[in-house]
């Protein structure tokens, strides 16, 4: 069908029939987590009362704000968490995630990093990248760091090692920028058990961007103690126009909440203007919306991979992200790439993604993002920093059909260049 709107070439035409058929058997798995976390969706709104009242929002202090209270409470459920903040103040995930950092760490703390360096934004934040904009180092916050197995698994003997007499215990479930694996959720678990045996008041901390509804269940209800993500990513199921969420612990939430205002205010402010129908909203689309960006994820796997490129995860393997990365081998296969991932998003279709810097990140970055949400990484998104074996880092796509429609766009300019 798609060769009624786009002229692709036979040998394009004929890849993208073999990697449907490839995709079947996965497509089903996906579907089936979809269905269980849709359901449990409806169930958390519907045992927590969610009224017409909740989704309209407070202007000022935002004092007694039912609805901003409701959806955490929602979204503690849906997460199997204790507490929960869920709001649009938070700026992004980075911002969210210093929140929490900051929220529970104290000066003399160490935390231990256990999936090797964190995502790139997160270097300022804690200061290993040199700069001293007030990072955790800063304020005397000790910084330690295991890095993962060659095979991409966690080094528990490491972690059980470096996480005695620690504060914190830090995991990033997906894997950002980095060739590595994102981690399952027993691999959480299994890290969550190996620091709480030898330090067993240590706070477990997920980076949990990009996994939320990825699968059955969350990191709060696999031994993380605290959880962050972004609501411009899953959890805001494309229709959040900002925002992050805190989830975990309730002492650890309260203590966020007090960072993220102020300390002896705590969650009791932050007013939420207009926002409130479209959190509600997004996160109840969210299952379906993720499931969908698990489709375009598994199918461009496919794609790349009968293409004869290295794509990975490979479509076959059980996902912990939305993310898939194409080695492209050259700046242009990037520019390719994000081009035609460009040319097929509904917003700025008619833009040419080029590598310009980035705040927080080392290398020039090029990204593709023609989305309703500036910046959204859950609708159809192609990015990487310009550095070798040119990488370039897929998520999203709101929609499959579509979002099948810019994957084959790019993969239709990648083939040009050869
Ligand atoms: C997106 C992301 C973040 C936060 O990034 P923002 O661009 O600030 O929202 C942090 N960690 C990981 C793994 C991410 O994918």
């Amino acid at each position: 069908m798609i060769e009624e709107f786009y002229d692709l070439s036979r040998p394009l035409l004929d890849a993208d029939a073999k990697a449907m058929e490839l995709c079947k058997e996965r497509f089903a798995e996906l579907e089936e987590i979809k269905e269980y976390n849709q359901l449990k969706m409806l169930r958390a709104f519907t045992d927590n009362y969610v009224g017409g009242n909740h989704l309209v929002g407070t202007t000022g202090y935002g004092m007694d704000d039912p609805g901003r209270e409701k959806l955490a409470e929602v979204f503690a459920q849906v997460t199997g968490s204790e507490a929960a903040l869920f709001r649009s103040s938070f700026m992004s995930g980075t911002h969210t995630l210093t929140v929490a950092l900051f929220g529970v760490l104290r000066p003399g703390d160490r935390m231990v990093a256990v999936t090797g360096r964190p995502y790139d934004t997160l270097q300022g934040v804690i200061g290993i990248d040199g700069t001293h904009y007030g990072s955790l180092m800063d304020f005397g916050v000790r910084y330690d760091e295991v890095e993962l197995l060659s095979d991409g698994t966690p080094d528990l003997a490491g972690i059980a090692e470096k996480c005695r007499g620690a504060k914190m215990c830090y995991i990033q479930r997906s894997r950002g920028y980095a060739a590595r694996p994102a981690l399952s959720l027993d691999q959480i678990e299994a890290i969550s058990k190996a620091a709480k045996a030898v330090q067993p008041d240590i706070i477990v901390m997920v980076d949990n961007c990009y996994g939320e509804f990825v699968q059955k269940k969350e990191p709060t209800q696999c031994g993380a103690d605290l959880m962050a993500g972004s609501l411009i990513k899953n959890p805001g199921g494309g229709i959040a126009p900002t925002g992050g969420y805190i989830a975990g612990r309730a002492d650890l939430v309260e203590l966020c909440a007090h960072r993220l205002t102020a300390p002896g205010v705590g969650g009791e402010i932050g007013c939420t203007l207009d926002t409130l129908r479209d959190l509600y909203l997004g996160l109840y689309y969210a299952p379906g919306v993720v499931c969908e960006a698990l489709k375009t994820s598994v199918y461009a796997s496919a794609l790349f991979e009968v293409l004869g490129y290295t794509a990975t995860p490979k479509y076959t393997e059980d996902r912990n992200d939305i993310i898939t990365s194409v080695e492209t081998g050259s700046p242009e296969g990037m520019e390719a790439l994000c081009g035609g991932v460009q040319q097929g998003s509904p917003v700025d279709s008619f833009a040419a993604p080029i590598p310009s810097d980035m705040p927080g990140y080392e290398d020039p970055v090029i990204m593709a993002a023609g989305a309703f949400t500036m910046g959204s990484s859950i609708e159809l998104s192609a990015d990487g920093p310009v550095r070798a074996p040119y990488t370039v880092y897929m998520q999203g796509g709101i929609n499959f059909n579509a979002a099948r429609a810019g994957v084959l766009l790019g993969a239709d300019r990648m083939m040009k260049l050869k």
